[in-house]
Formats: C-alpha cells, sequence, structure tokens
C-alpha cells in the first residue's frame, strides 16, 4: 500500500485549479468496448489473418495501430464488472473480490450448482467509502484524477456497482462528467428511435441512459450519441482549460444486436446471417466512433498531446446469437466470455502515444487490465498519490519507451470462484482459477478438480493439456498460483451444504 501523501492536493481537491498541471499533462482517452473479442476487427492480433480478420472492417483501429503500439498479449477478467473494478482500483480481482458481474443490491447473480456454490463476493461493486456492505472499499482512479486537475468523464456503460449503491453512481467515483452510465451492464435497445428500450409504465434500468435525453425518438444509434456527447465533454474541458481523461466505454459492443442501418449492409451482401451482421455492423459503428475521436483531436490540435487506449473488457460473447456453434467465434482462441481459457480473457490492446510509441510497432509483452491504474496515473505525472487499497497492477510505460523490454517471470492470475450461467453455456464458464507465467499457462478447473497445462506459444488454442507430460511445471505454477491467491486473499468456491471451499491448486 502507498502511503505517501500528497503534497496538500486532496485536501484542496474542490478547488482543483489549485493543484495546477503543467502544461505537458497529456490528455487521455481510454477507449474501452464491452465484450469484444481478440479477433473481432480487420486487425491481426495474432501471426496471421484470420477468417475473423476478412468478416470484421475496422478501418480506424487499423488506422490507431498504425500510428502505434499493437499489443498482442493484453488480458482482462472474463466478464465485465469484474475487469472495470480492477480499472478503476488497480486491484486483481482476486483481491477486490467483485468477481462476478453485478445487477442489484445485495444479490448475486451465479447461476445454480449441484456441487458447488459462490462465496460470499463483493456483489455490490466498487465503494469510495468504507463501511459499505458487499463492496470493495477503493480510492477510484478517475478520483486521483479529477483530485489533480483533470477533467474526468465517463461516457457510456459504466457498470462499476450494483443498483441503488454508491458505486453505481459514476459521479461518486471521481467522474465530473457522466454521460450514459449507471449500475447497467448493457442497453435495452441501442436505438434512439426506440427510445432505448423503454416501455412506458414501466421501469427499465437498462433503458435509462441518463444524459442522452436529446436523442430519444431521433434516429441515431447509441454508438453515435455517446461519441456526439464525448465531444461536447472534450470541448468543455478546453473551455476550463483542463486535461481530459476520456473513459469512453462504449455500450457496444455488447447484446442486444440492434441493426445499425449505417453499415449492416456490407455484413448482408458478405452472406452473414441477419444477427452476425448487425454484430459486425455494431462492431463497424464503434470503430467508425475511434475514427471520429481521432479525426476531433486532429481538428482541435490535440493528438500530440493526447495518449489513447484501445482495449476490451473480456473476451467475445461465443454463443447464438452469434453465428457458428458454441465457443467457435473466437478462433483460433478456445472459449469466449466467461471462460478463462484465452477466447474468455485475452483482448485487442492498443496505444497510441505520440513521440513514444512507434509507428506500426507489435508489442508481445503480457500485461493486465489492473496495469492500467498505474499506468495512467504515471502519464498524468501523478507520483506520490494515496490509496486505501493495495494496487497489483504495474505500469506498462517501460514496455512503451524500450519496446524489446520483456519480463517473461511475472505472474498473471485470474479467479472466478463463480457460476456465469447456471450451467447453460457449458463447464467452461464457472468455478475457475489461472495463471500465466511466460509461455506457460495453468488452469484449475474447480469443480472437476483437475488442473490443465498449455503451453501458449505452442498452442494458443489451448488444445494439448501438457499437465500430465509436465508434472514439475504443473506442480510449480499451481504453487504459485495458491501463493498468489492466499496473498491477495482470494476467495475460493465452496461445496454445497458443508460450505467448505474446494482445495487450493497445489492441495490436489
Ligand atoms: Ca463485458
Amino acid at each position: 500500500m502507498k502511503k505517501i501523501f500528497l503534497s496538500g492536493c486532496l485536501l484542496f481537491s474542490i478547488h482543483t485549479t489549485l493543484c495546477s498541471q503543467t502544461p505537458a499533462s497529456p490528455n487521455i482517452i481510454f477507449f474501452l468496448v464491452d465484450d469484444m473479442g481478440w479477433q473481432d476487427t480487420s486487425v491481426p492480433f495474432w501471426d496471421s489473418i484470420t477468417p475473423a480478420n476478412r468478416k470484421f472492417h475496422t478501418p480506424n483501429m487499423e488506422r490507431l495501430c498504425k500510428a502505434g503500439t499493437k499489443f498482442t498479449n493484453a488480458y482482462a477478467a472474463s466478464v465485465c464488472t469484474p475487469s472495470r473494478v480492477s480499472l478503476l482500483t488497480g486491484m486483481n480481482v482476486a483481491r477486490h473480490r467483485v468477481s462476478n458481474w453485478t445487477s442489484l443490491k445485495n444479490k448475486a447473480v451465479d447461476g445454480q450448482d449441484s456441487v458447488l456454490e459462490a462465496p460470499d463476493w463483493n456483489v455490490n461493486g466498487i465503494s469510495p467509502i468504507p463501511g459499505q456492505e458487499r463492496s470493495v472499499y477503493a480510492t477510484p482512479l478517475p478520483q486521483l484524477l479529477k483530485a489533480h486537475g483533470y477533467y474526468t468523464i465517463q461516457c457510456g456503460k459504466a457498470h462499476f456497482g450494483a443498483y441503488q449503491t454508491i458505486g453505481a453512481e459514476p459521479l461518486q467515483l471521481g467522474f465530473i462528467k457522466n454521460i450514459g452510465g449507471s449500475a447497467a451492464g448493457h442497453p435495452a435497445s441501442y436505438l434512439a428511435e426506440d427510445d432505448f428500450g423503454r416501455v412506458p409504465g414501466r421501469f427499465i434500468l437498462q433503458a435509462e441512459m441518463p444524459g442522452l435525453d436529446k436523442y430519444r425518438k431521433g434516429k441515431s444509434f447509441l454508438t453515435e450519441d455517446l461519441t456526439q456527447e464525448a465531444m461536447l465533454a472534450m470541448d468543455t474541458a478546453q473551455q476550463r482549460k483542463q486535461p481530459f481523461f476520456l473513459y469512453m466505454a462504449h455500450y457496444a459492443v455488447h447484446l442486444p444486436y440492434n441493426t445499425d442501418n449505417r453499415f449492416i449492409q456490407r455484413y448482408l451482401d458478405m452472406g452473414l446471417p441477419k444477427p452476425e451482421a448487425a454484430y459486425a455492423a455494431l462492431v463497424e459503428g464503434m470503430d467508425q466512433s475511434l475514427g471520429e475521436l481521432m479525426d476531433y483531436l486532429d481538428q482541435h490540435h490535440l493528438t500530440q498531446n493526447t495518449i489513447i487506449v484501445f482495449m476490451s473488457d473480456n473476451g467475445g460473447f461465443s454463443h447464438p446469437p452469434r453465428q457458428g456453434g458454441d465457443n467457435t467465434q473466437n478462433y483460433p482462441l478456445r472459449g469466449g466470455k466467461g471462460a478463462l481459457y484465452e477466447g474468455g480473457i485475452r483482448e485487442p490492446m492498443i496505444v497510441r502515444w505520440e513521440g513514444v510509441t512507434k509507428p506500426g510497432t507489435v508489442n508481445t509483452q503480457y500485461m493486465i487490465m489492473e496495469d492500467f491504474y498505474p499506468t495512467i496515473l504515471e502519464w498524468a505525472g501523478i507520483k506520490n498519490y494515496h490509496t486505501v487499497q493495495t494496487i497489483d497492477g504495474r505500469s506498462i510505460i517501460p514496455y512503451l519507451k524500450q519496446p524489446s523490454l520483456r519480463d517473461q517471470q511475472r505472474a498473471l492470475i485470474w479467479n472466478y470462484p463463480n457460476d456465469w450461467t447456471g450451467g447453460n453455456l457449458g463447464a467452461d464458464n464457472s468455478w475457475l482459477t489461472a495463471i500465466r507465467q511466460g509461455k506457460w499457462k495453468l488452469i484449475y478447473l474447480e469443480k472437476q478438480r483437475r488442473l490443465e497445462l498449455y503451453d501458449l506459444e505452442a498452442d494458443i488454442y489451448e488444445a494439448n493439456d501438457l499437465a500430465a507430460r509436465f508434472p514439475e511445471k504443473t506442480k510449480a505454477l499451481a504453487k504459485l498460483l495458491t501463493q498468489q491467491l492466499k496473498q491477495r486473499h482470494a476467495q475460493l468456491p465452496l461445496y454445497k451444504g458443508t460450505r467448505k471451499a474446494v482445495p487450493y491448486p497445489d492441495e490436489l
């Protein structure tokens, strides 16, 4: 835990101008897509071009890659809220214990299983104040940025906490401006003409979309409206002469796959079935937003002083209405959203940092969502900050400044002592913990009491379980995973009835 206190900045945080910024304080756009898979783009993130790369059309991601660095081993958690809380706290999921997606106050969303049940995880999400039940108390990233003079903009999906908890409200987490964010994890509809899914006489949280009333009943698509509002908010930051942190967290490309008439025809012409064409159009609409934001920066002469990060919050959804059989959509990766196979956690990631990232470069260093917390603070020039939580993330700036630098010793871990689906979508998506170190990955399937070992360099699809062939490596990684889980006070699934935790991976 960092104990060093700010030099008076927090004391005067209401008067943000007192904590004056150097002219070099960069603007930061964190462009986060929802449920976008690693291959749902025309940018190849693997060593060759895949059928998925040929299906999708994302010219602005290509443009961002040409100007910056593509990270091919970037990771997040396997579902929404855990990733988003890791970003806002710098904590690994094992530590913050918001291990599944949040919904209603004090209510767990886990499915029912005959053998295991979820522990008492933090079903209410993040809390910026102590004493909130079933929440992780933390100093949110935007709160530190705001205290240091940043104009902090939440645009799109928030989903940081359960409905009617403090963490559900972005303005309580250090954001100055909130556009469209709430406890909702997806829109009821992307279509303004559908009133974003409002039904007269009924409260539907997912149709509320705070700050977007002027678009209701119009002809636009939610992705467009959020982009327009983001640009207005960046205008405000400039009027206020503040650097901005734009958390551009699109609802796209999460379900529902409403038709975006601007883009769908291309995909229908390719012969895709309607839902898949609508999905591809949703992806292209998201990409268009990225392009419009880059154009805005160019037009306002902000490109030099604005860092852009492109990221997704979990793996691609890999079940109907997506085209194809279950868990085939993220090929060459196995599985999808909810799984700890690569398809559930590996993300498309790009960084453009003018003057630092060399145009068109590729970086293979593995990293994870919580790394953005210290990275963004370092970009902002915020050095001696105090947080109430222990930070697990590590700055990725050394890898940006020295692109050949590699750390193959670092261990990344995932913890999902939960049931995403109630068994409806296969056993791959529940009761899991995993570790990656170097090229090796160990997955512990807790219900099956089985360890699987994969060599990701030779077998990105995770087809060949090497646990029996390399027992010493399996044992070593099981020990390291156990150590890391214990260090972070991680929760494990419980046996029904006894409520005794499953064994640690090194106890099998
Ligand atoms: Ca998501």
